[in-house]
């Protein structure tokens, strides 16, 4: 990792930056009028960026090939081709986009990696771009993150009403675990945010501790890991809980040591949320017990567990068949699905018995759970996806 990361430059108004990089004047005008003069390396760096946060793409990849860029966008999900550049573009090229993310551009045989934030029609756009060497040059991956605003409210990430109550209830719980599975891109990093967007900052001391910091929250105090600059995950862990918080929310637990501190602040005072980086509910409390973790203290801390995955949404418009609108791909927008293991009492109890996963899911079943594909199945039902959408991200149905 470089250590560009964990830096957090204000954001660049695109205009501005490219006619700084070639000392065009101030002017007023069109900011495309601008562009049309600057040269060609500039003007497309422009309009990769720009053509992406238009259509809303997730990633942008540049691929150096034989004879030719590749550049490709992902949108809901979809990798698709969007041009193809001139191989003699491609240092140049190279090279507008890494300034962009405050790269060294001498720097070409090794990864480096950082963060992009634009303004594009008066929106703030983030990008943590990444740089791979290839033999042909670089390959640059872009993948989106949040905007400042998108921090969705609870209500707007598709839980049906009947989960969504069950997952405020958990929220009101004084102390305890609950933890968000599921592949960080796929709503889980959104979702923990929108759950501490959800609760009461006013009377509560809130934190985070995050790596990096995304969006904004309001009324919660942040603290950003930067490992390369010695300031640990763990480390982070334990300084915001010495500042004894109503609730912590914990991006990611990735070790025992982690998941230990996680668990003795659930078992004081502090409510905690935290993502772990497995598929579904049963598999979290599995990886908690491989973990080394003791099952009888996960069964008295653990409130409950949700998973989320992202999925295609159908594109309205023409209803998956392919239109101008969703760029030929019949999807547009992110649609979540998710599951939620509440821990009740008969659940702490296969816990500690240290039940297997489909034990304790048939236990969690007798008090409601609904499991991902079933949720995806009702969403197909309501036509907001589709039976092929849902295989290509959670696989084919396992039969109980
Ligand atoms: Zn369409």
């Amino acid at each position: 990792m470089s250590d560009t990361t964990g830096m957090n430059p204000g954001p660049h108004d695109l205009d501005a930056l490219m006619k700084d990089l070639e000392g065009a004047d101030d002017g007023p005008g069109d900011p495309f009028a601008e562009s049309e003069v600057a040269p060609p390396a500039v003007r497309v760096a422009t309009e990769i960026v720009r053509n992406a946060i238009d259509e809303n793409a997730e990633e942008i990849h540049l691929e150096p090939g034989e004879h030719d860029v590749r550049v490709r966008y992902r949108t809901g999900g979809v990798l698709r081709t969007v041009r193809s550049l001139p191989k003699s573009m491609r240092a140049s090229l190279t090279a507008r986009l890494k300034i962009i993310a405050n790269l060294d551009i001498a720097e070409r045989r090794r990864p480096q990696n950082g963060r992009v934030t634009v303004l594009h029609k008066n929106a703030q756009a983030s990008f943590v771009l990444e740089t791979l060497p290839t033999p042909l040059g670089e390959k640059l991956f872009f993948r989106r993150i949040e905007d400042p605003w998108t921090i969705p409210a609870l209500g707007e990430v598709d839980f049906s009403a009947e989960m969504l109550a069950r997952y405020r209830t958990l929220l009101e719980a004084p102390n305890g675990l609950i933890l968000h599975a599921g592949p960080s891109q796929g709503g889980r990093d959104r979702i923990l945010r929108a759950a501490m967007r959800d609760l009461p900052a006013q009377d509560r001391n809130l934190i985070t501790v995050e790596e990096p910091v995304l969006g904004q929250l309001p009324g919660v105090t942040r603290t950003e890991v930067c490992t390369a600059g010695g300031f640990g995950l763990s480390a982070a862990i334990h300084a915001a809980i010495r500042q004894r918080p109503e609730a912590l929310m914990i991006g990611e637990i990735r070790d025992r040591e982690k998941a230990e501190q996680a668990l003795d602040a659930a078992l004081g005072g502090t409510l905690v949320l935290a993502g772990l980086n497995v598929p579904t509910a049963a598999a979290a409390v599995q990886r908690l017990r491989d973990m080394g973790l003791d099952s009888y203290l996960v069964a008295d801390a653990l409130r409950g567990v949700c998973a989320h995955h992202a999925l295609r949404r159908t594109c309205r418009a023409c209803e998956a068949r392919g239109c101008a609108k969703c760029h030929g791909t019949g999807g547009r927008g992110t649609l979540y699905v998710h599951e939620l293991l509440t821990v009740d009492r008969a659940v702490a109890e296969r816990i500690r018995a240290e039940a297997n996963e489909s034990a304790l899911l048939a236990t969690a079943r007798e008090a409601g759970f609904v499991s991902l594909h079933e949720d995806a199945a009702a969403k197909v039902q309501a036509g907001e996806t589709s039976e092929r959408e849902v295989r290509r991200v959670l696989g084919p149905r396992e039969t109980p």
